[in-house]
C-alpha cells in the first residue's frame, strides 16, 4: 500500500539563515500578490480565482524572482487556493516576516537534489543534521523549507513510500447482495436491515413541508442523513473486521434513482456504504471488488442453471426451488452466492468459467494490491 510521510531534519543554517529567509521573503511576495488579486476579483467580479488562473498569472514569475524556482510558485497557488477554501473566506493574512509571519519554501520533488545529508534548491545546497535515515525505497514527492518561532531552519520532505499489507482480521468470504430497500444479504445467510428512514420521517417532512417551514424541512433532511451515515459507518465496520474477501455488486444507485425506485434507493444510500467497504477493505487488508451482478437472481448458485425467478413479474418471489438440481433458495442469499461466485471464477457464459461444482470457495481469487 502506498502512504506519505514526512520527514523533517534539522538545517545547519547558521551560513544560510539570510539566505533562506531572503527566499522566504519572495514567497511571501508572491502569496501577498495572490492574496490581493484574488480578493479583487472576488469583490469586483464575484470571480473566485482557481489554481489554475492563479497559475496563468504568475506564469514567468520566477524570471523576476530569481531565488525562487517556478515550480515553488505553483506550490504556492496550490496552497493558498487550498487555505483560501478552508477558511471560506474572501482575503486571507498577508504574510510579511515583519508580522513574525514564519518562513516557508516550497518545493516539488524535481525542483530540488538530495544528497546524503545535503538538499540543493535553486544552486544552492543547504546542509542537514540526518536525524534518522530516509525511509526504505522512499521517493520524495513535495516538500518545504520551514523556519519555527524560534528562526531555525528545517527541511520536511513527503516521501511516498510503501508499506506492509495489514493482516484482515476475519475469514469471512462473501458476496454482499445490496437490495433495493433496506437490507443487504450476505451469501452466509446474514441479513443486516435498515430502519427505513424515509418512511419513519415521512410524514414529519411533509407536515413541515406544508407549513412551509423551510429551515425544520432542512433539519429533517440532516438528521435522515446523519442516522444513515452512522448506521453505514457501524455496519460496514462490523463486515469489513470479520472478513478477508468481499465482492459486492455493481448496481449502480445513480441509474435507478432515476426510475420509480428513486425513493427507496435514495434511502437505502448503498452507495455511501459500498463506498466505506472499499475504503476500509483498503486500510484492512480485505480483499475487495464490485461484481457484474448481471443474472445474479436467475441463476442458481447450485448449479448455475438460470431457473431462478425473472422479470418484473416475479419480483415478489422470494423462495424458490431449482428445477433442475432441486435446491432450494432464499432468492436474496442466492443473489449473493452467485455475486461471490462471479466476482471469483466469472460468470458462466463469459467463457471462463471451470466449473463442474459450483463452489465458490475454492475459485481463484485475485488478491487486490
Ligand atoms: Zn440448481
Amino acid at each position: 500500500m502506498q502512504v506519505v510521510k514526512t520527514y523533517s531534519y534539522r538545517i545547519k543554517d547558521s551560513s544560510c539563515r539570510n539566505h533562506l529567509c531572503r527566499t522566504a521573503g519572495s514567497v511571501n511576495f508572491v502569496w501577498n500578490y495572490l492574496n490581493a488579486t484574488s480578493c479583487r476579483a472576488i469583490r469586483e467580479r464575484r470571480q473566485w480565482l482557481s489554481e489554475f488562473d492563479l497559475n496563468n498569472l504568475t506564469s514567468g514569475a520566477s524570471k523576476e524572482l530569481p531565488l525562487l524556482h517556478s515550480q515553488t510558485i505553483q506550490a504556492i497557488s496550490k496552497e493558498y487556493v487550498k487555505a483560501r477554501g478552508q477558511s471560506n473566506q474572501a482575503k486571507l493574512r498577508w504574510r510579511s516576516a515583519k508580522k513574525k509571519t514564519l518562513g516557508w519554501i516550497p518545493f516539488k520533488a524535481s525542483g530540488v537534489k538530495l544528497e546524503e545529508d545535503t538538499i540543493k534548491y535553486r544552486g544552492r545546497v543547504y546542509r542537514f543534521w540526518k536525524s534518522r535515515d530516509f525511509p526504505e525505497g522512499g521517493r520524495v514527492v513535495t516538500g518545504s523549507f520551514n523556519q519555527d518561532a524560534e528562526g531555525r531552519w528545517y527541511v520536511n520532505l513527503q516521501f511516498q513510500m510503501k508499506i506492509e499489507e495489514p493482516e484482515p482480521k476475519g475469514e469471512r468470504r462473501l458476496g454482499i447482495d445490496l437490495g433495493l430497500k433496506t437490507q443487504a444479504t450476505c451469501s452466509d445467510g446474514e441479513k443486516l436491515k435498515r430502519p427505513n428512514l424515509t418512511k419513519e420521517w415521512e410524514e414529519k417532512l411533509a407536515v413541515a413541508q406544508r407549513a412551509g417551514k423551510k429551515k425544520r424541512v432542512r433539519k429533517i433532511h440532516a438528521k435522515i442523513r446523519d442516522i444513515r451515515q452512522d448506521w453505514n459507518h457501524k455496519e460496514s465496520t462490523k463486515l469489513i473486521e470479520s472478513c478477508s474477501l468481499i465482492r459486492v455488486g455493481n448496481v449502480s444507485s445513480s441509474g435507478l434513482m432515476k426510475t420509480r425506485m428513486a425513493k427507496s434507493v435514495a434511502d437505502a444510500g448503498w452507495f455511501q456504504f459500498k463506498t466505506m467497504l472499499k475504503y476500509k477493505a483498503i486500510t484492512h487488508g480485505v480483499d475487495f471488488e464490485e461484481t457484474n451482478e448481471a443474472f445474479s437472481t436467475v441463476t442458481c448458485s447450485q448449479c448455475l442453471e438460470r431457473t431462478g425467478p425473472s422479470g418484473i413479474r416475479n419480483v415478489g418471489i422470494r423462495e424458490w426451488i431449482c428445477s433442475s438440481c432441486r435446491a432450494s433458495h432464499d432468492r436474496d442469499v442466492n443473489a449473493a452466492k452467485n455475486i461471490l461466485i462471479f466476482g471469483l471464477v466469472g460468470r458462466p457464459d463469459a467463457g471462463r468459467f471451470p466449473l463442474s461444482s459450483g463452489n465458490a470457495g475454492t475459485g481463484g481469487s485475485k488478491k487486490n494490491s
